[in-house]
């Protein structure tokens, strides 16, 4: 059991002003495992104060010392690695087996943005003009639940190579992660006021930073129902924006794709960390004369997968967040019903034995329509829709039937066939044939799905803001 009361503000972990206590629990076995006192608004602002005088001179940091910054970042979080991993099982139920990889791509985050630094122009002379790209300021990064120290670091790394300073309001269900990454800044020698963190509530320490005048931007990563207050209340101080929203995405497979590897991989990625990612490919779209045997396979590849603790070797899929979240996929599964789709596996309850964690039955769905609730909403969970086509118009109409565009999938044994069909999908985001991942290429949504983009060059140039200089007399001409 940890006792998290103190947060992270100048340089110094400090008793919150704030008094209300929230218990942390493990959402496989239902024990406490924590409680964390959460900041309020009076500690959000002395954090965005810090923020606003390291602000002064970290902004003419130079690059050097900024990437030693990042280099130093990297390697503390490397140190804490199995810590890391432990940490997100015990506290949202993240399979073991997915968590290592997710703490590398963490930690190599401050890498790749290393690099991008190095590579970006911060300025540049377009004709008689020199334009300068500066650090914006005061940048407040708000981060869902679901791999939250990876969110914090994709939104981290680059907000230092810009020379920007920060206040950190993490999910407050992931106090512990948070608690173990607060000691690796620390510990990584970042000046005082560079990096605050402050558990709190959304709608206390994130609105605070997001009505706050003193704060340039929000990067946000969370549902777009959040997104939508975000974008509002920050609207009335102009705040730049970043905001990684939900998804709905399509998965098309077309008709000469090899079924046998890519249903399974699609009932796999949809499925990937428990059904609770932004990026998961939750409508399977298949040729309408080949559903029986889509059905077959996807109900062998769901028979097969390990649904259990996360701790244990070859478990794929482990318990909800949280018993909010267990009852937001209940209620889905039984709308799924209820509105005519038909139910081919899983379904309501717990799988059987495993009632004394928040574990829900992987559930796929046959014979949905785009009416349906279950194919227009963010689910969060195992739950897989599957839609039939006829025709390829078809099939990219059903795809882009959504308010959301975050990420989208197509499977084909002929790349221009894929590639046709991928140029006509609206995602931030097309994979072909699997899921990939490219760290400097630019990830975000279209549509409701979000605002700009992180990783790469593209990331980084969301965190500073251009200024054009002409002086004719003094500059060179
Ligand atoms: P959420 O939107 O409920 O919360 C996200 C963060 O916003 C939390 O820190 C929360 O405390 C804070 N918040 C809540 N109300 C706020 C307010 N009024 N003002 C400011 N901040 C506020 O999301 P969640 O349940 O933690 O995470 C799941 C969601 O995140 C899903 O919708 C998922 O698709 C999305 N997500 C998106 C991406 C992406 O890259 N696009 C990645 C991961 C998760």
């Amino acid at each position: 059991m940890k006792n998290i009361d103190e947060i992270y503000i100048n340089g110094k972990f400090v008793k919150p002003n704030g008094i209300e206590v929230q218990e942390l629990i493990n959402p496989a076995t239902k024990e406490v495992i924590g409680r964390v006192t959460l900041g309020d608004e009076n500690d959000t602002k002395a954090a965005i104060a810090a923020a606003k005088e390291a602000f002064k001179t970290f902004k003419n940091t130079t690059i050097e010392e900024r990437s030693q910054m990042l280099q130093r970042l990297h390697d503390v979080m490397m140190d804490k690695f199995d810590l890391l991993n432990q940490v997100a099982v015990d506290e949202y139920g993240a399979p073991a087996a997915a968590t290592a990889g997710r703490t590398q791509y963490a930690a190599k985050n401050f890498i790749h943005n290393l690099d991008v630094m190095k590579e970006f122009q911060f300025e540049k002379q377009i004709g008689k003009a020199k334009v300068v790209l500066e650090p914006l300021g005061v940048i407040g990064l708000i981060t869902p639940w679901n791999a939250n120290y990876t969110h914090i670091s994709t939104k981290l790394a680059p907000a230092i190579a810009a020379g920007c300073t920060v206040v950190i309001k993490p999910s407050e269900i992931s106090a512990l992660q948070t608690q173990i990454i607060a000691e690796c800044f620390h510990e990584a020698g970042i000046p005082a006021g560079v990096i605050n963190i402050v558990n709190g509530r959304g709608d206390v320490v994130g609105a605070e930073m997001t009505r706050n005048p003193d704060v340039a931007m929000i990067s946000f990563t969370g549902s777009t129902q959040v997104g939508r207050i975000i974008a509002r209340d920050g609207a009335a101080t102009m705040k730049r924006m970043v905001l990684e929203l939900g998804g709905k995405s399509p998965n098309v497979i077309l008709d000469d794709a090899d079924f046998n590897k890519a249903i399974p991989l699609s009932v796999m990625t949809a499925f990937s960390n428990s059904g609770q990612a932004c990026h998961v490919g939750s409508r399977l779209i298949v040729p309408e004369h080949r559903l029986e045997e889509v059905k077959q396979l996807v109900i062998k590849t769901v028979e097969g997968i390990k649904v259990g603790n996360p701790r244990e070797e070859g478990t794929y899929i482990g318990p909800m967040v949280n018993q909010k979240q267990y009852e937001t996929v209940q209620r889905y599964i039984r709308l799924g019903t209820q509105e005519g789709a038909e139910l081919i596996v899983g379904g309501e309850g717990h799988p059987k034995g495993l009632d004394n964690g928040y574990y829900v039955k992987p559930t796929v769905f046959a014979n949905v329509t785009m009416d349906m609730t279950i194919a227009k909403e963010e689910i969060f969970g195992p739950v897989l829709s599957i839609l039939t086509y006829k025709t390829e118009e078809e099939a990219i109409e059903i795809a882009n039937d959504t308010i959301y565009g975050l990420s989208a999938y197509v499977s084909s044994s002929n790349l221009e066939s894929a590639n046709r069909v991928a140029s006509q999908i609206v995602s931030g985001r097309v994979l072909i044939n699997g899921l990939y991942d490219e760290p400097k290429a630019p990830f975000g949504g279209f549509k409701q799905s979000g605002i700009g983009r992180e990783f790469g060059t593209f990331g980084l140039a969301a965190y500073v803001e251009t200024k054009t200089i002409l002086g004719h007399d003094i500059l060179p001409q």
